[in-house]
């Protein structure tokens, strides 16, 4: 096996919260061998000196949707890509996560047959390089609801309707649901996305709406764990997150429009929460000219939920649940620039620890991957990053990536934040 010796000017282990000085890390193949100092290298071992950098586990994204070039292009969706250039999309996405430092996205599902299974095996077996990714690849949920992107050509019923019947997990009813969930499962889904209220993003529903019924929801769940699978569901309001909590799911997307006693329900349940600031940032934060880029829909919404969006946030924030990283851009900002939630959650007023934490050891929790990801420590995943900003005081830190290795393989870097000149 081949021996590599990475020497760290600064070291985030993902367990300690602490940057270490004079630390070491032996590789030994695609797995963690030593960390210390003075790490013992054998001899013909390669050196690798980031003495000048800060070097952090391979960190880890947990709310991609992948299925784009550019956000831009989104309005054309549904009818505007093929279904190879969806592939595609896919695939340059997890390229450029990885090159931006995070060794592994979560996949968390698209409107359309997005192909996402197919560019995770590619990545996998070595066939083209990426981001490893972990998969949803479609929503389950109702006719109209925040999954369904016919919504946009309601006018339309009959290529509307059309358009749902090719939409595999889209439909009604607590048989439909087990199905869905089953045929999932046996296509490879790693875990199960249900979009179970309206969106922000969506032209015709509202982040109040509950689009599927009790039984509806609980079918959804009790059928992935049966086949030991892990289930998330995008979720705001108090009543929806209580009643999914109750049910038993595994995990919470956004969760920001709830109340106290729902923050402290979750902690007693242990239901993650991945907050997603990012696509909120700007009604929180109030960037009148970030906010001009979303549709009218989008900033109605936002503002009349803002006194709302303010107050959970700072519960989020304030409570002890377990928060995971995760991006969720689809407007304003590109799908693979990951480091941007770093950059909300700092200015946001989070603990920089808590937010690493999050994007590295509580990101490998929630995906699954905990024996292998998320901490720099023997018998691990060789999965490693190193930036060159100050990580406690700089926002834009995770932005600008100067080294990354997956499992032991050295990849291109590339800084998002000089596509910017910021
Ligand atoms: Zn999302």
């Amino acid at each position: 096996m081949a021996y590599t010796k990475i020497i760290c000017g600064k070291l985030y282990d993902g367990i300690q919260d602490a940057l270490q000085e004079n630390m070491e890390i032996l590789i030994n193949g695609k797995y963690i061998e030593a960390v210390g100092r003075n790490v013992e290298a054998p001899e013909g071992c390669e050196v690798i000196d980031l003495s000048h950098l800060t070097v952090t586990p391979g960190m880890i994204d947990a709310h991609v949707h992948a299925s784009y070039f550019d956000w831009r292009e989104i309005a054309n969706d549904p009818i505007f890509y093929s279904d190879g250039m969806r592939c595609l999309a896919a695939a340059e996405c997890a390229r450029k996560a990885l090159a931006g430092g995070f060794t592994t996205i979560r996949h968390i599902g698209w409107f359309q047959e997005d192909y996402s299974l197919d560019v995770k095996r590619a990545i996998d077996a070595g066939y083209i390089e990426g981001a490893r990714m972990i998969a949803a690849p479609h929503f389950i949920c109702a006719p109209g609801s925040h999954g369904d992107s016919t919504q946009k050509i309601a006018t339309n019923p009959r290529l509307s309707r059309f358009l749902e019947t090719h939409y595999p997990t889209m439909g009604s009813g607590a048989e439909f649901f087990r199905d869905a969930v089953r045929h999932e499962v046996k296509i490879g889904a790693d875990f199960i996305k249900i979009m179970a209220t309206g969106g922000f993003f969506t032209p015709n529903d509202s982040p109040e709406d509950k689009q599927l019924s009790d039984d509806e929801l609980q079918a959804i769940i009790d059928t992935a764990h049966s086949l030991h699978t892990t289930v998330t569901a995008h979720a705001y309001t108090t009543e929806l997150v209580t009643t999914l909590a109750n049910m038993g799911i595994d995990g919470i997307e956004h969760a920001s429009l709830i109340d106290e006693p729902t923050a402290r329900l979750l902690e007693e349940k242990d239901v993650y929460v991945v907050p997603t600031f990012c696509p909120y940032d700007e009604i929180v934060l109030l960037d009148e000219e970030k906010l001009a880029q979303k549709s009218p829909e989008f900033q109605r919404k936002l503002r009349y939920y803002r006194d709302n969006l303010v107050r959970s946030r700072e519960i989020l924030k304030n409570s002890k649940i377990r928060l995971g990283y995760g991006t969720d851009l689809v407007v304003g900002y590109q799908n693979y620039e990951c480091g941007r939630e770093y950059s909300a959650w700092l200015r946001n007023g989070m603990d920089p620890f808590r937010t690493l934490k999050a994007a590295t050891a509580v990101n490998a929790e929630i995906l699954g991957l905990s024996d292998v990801l998320g901490t720099i420590e023997p018998g691990k995943l060789a999965d490693i990053a190193a930036w060159p900003r100050d990580l406690l005081h700089d926002d834009k830190a995770l932005l600008d990536c100067a080294f990354v290795m997956k499992e032991g393989r050295q990849s291109a870097v590339h800084s998002i934040i000089s596509d910017y000149e910021e």
